[in-house]
């Protein structure tokens, strides 16, 4: 499938538009054969299924995508589901998955800055660009990023993975985390290295990107390799870490994530740069 990012919505809509609405981060599905489906126009036609706060996506093979709320907050129709994003995952294809992902956090940036954060005002959506601009003082809202790092730290042939308390399900990943204002990202990576784990990197490469919509970082993927320091757990973002070798992995994230990218990556033996 194809997916094309626009910001200007055709005149009209059409009943093959497809619909991702949104309850805060669940999604609205409807169920048919046990399976999840997301909406389209025809769908919406239902009673209790009026969109609002619509934020035009772009196009999935020709077809328009919105991202959108329901006027009210009174439950969905039978058939239909309100369901987790991130439990989704497996569940729907990995393009409705981002293409999802995007209209979440469109509409979380959208439903955090109604109100000016200078002067207190209500905001509008201007109409050229995405962006809400606050009708007394002009203040312009452009739809926030959080950058993150998230890191595979190598050691000979093992890999740093660790437990985040954050983490709902117990498995054990690559650490990662915010990028802080004036800090480039390489600094970044070794900062976090240090703090969370206590221990020295060099070599920071970078491996790839990912957005991460729950509710709005973009994930900036590095290596690097073990530079000097022990082991030692900060106790407030993590409550367990070690090196691991290929054949002694423990339970690992979900495939899909950069995470998994760079354990996998890590496990079948092509991570670029480490020391092997
Ligand atoms: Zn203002």
């Amino acid at each position: 499938m194809k997916f094309v990012p626009e910001f200007k919505a055709p005149p009209g809509r059409d009943m093959s538009d497809l619909w991702f609405v949104f309850n805060k981060a669940k999604l609205l599905t409807r169920i048919e054969n046990d399976r999840h489906r997301i909406p389209d126009g025809a769908d919406l036609v239902a009673p209790r299924l009026e969109p609002v706060n619509e934020q035009y996506l772009g196009k999935l093979n020709g077809r328009c995508c919105y991202g959108a709320t329901l006027r009210g907050e009174n439950g969905c129709p039978d058939r239909f589901r309100f369901t987790d994003l991130r439990a989704l995952i497996g569940l729907l294809t990995e393009d409705l998955i981002w293409i999802a992902g995007r209209a979440n956090h469109l509409l979380f940036w959208h439903r955090i800055h109604r109100y000016c954060g200078r002067c207190g005002h209500r905001t509008k959506d201007k109409a050229e660009e995405r962006a809400l601009v606050c009708a007394k003082c002009g203040l312009v809202n452009y739809p926030r990023l959080s950058p993150a790092v998230i890191v595979a730290v190598t050691r000979g042939d093992r890999i740093l993975l660790a437990r985040n308390k954050r983490f709902r399900r117990p498995f054990y990943s690559v650490l990662a985390g915010f990028v802080e204002p004036g800090e480039d990202l390489e600094a970044c990576v070794k900062r976090e290295i240090r703090e969370e784990a206590g221990i020295a990197v060099r070599n920071v490469r970078y491996f790839g990107s990912q957005p991460w919509p729950f509710p709005d970082s973009l994930m900036i993927g590095f290596t690097a390799e073990y530079a000097g320091g022990e082991i030692t757990v900060d106790d407030v973002e993590l409550t367990h870490a070690d090196w691991f070798t290929r054949d002694n992995l423990p339970k690992i994230p979900p495939s899909l994530s950069i995470a998994r990218q760079l354990i996998d990556a890590f496990a079948n033996n092509q991570l670029n740069g480490a020391a092997l």
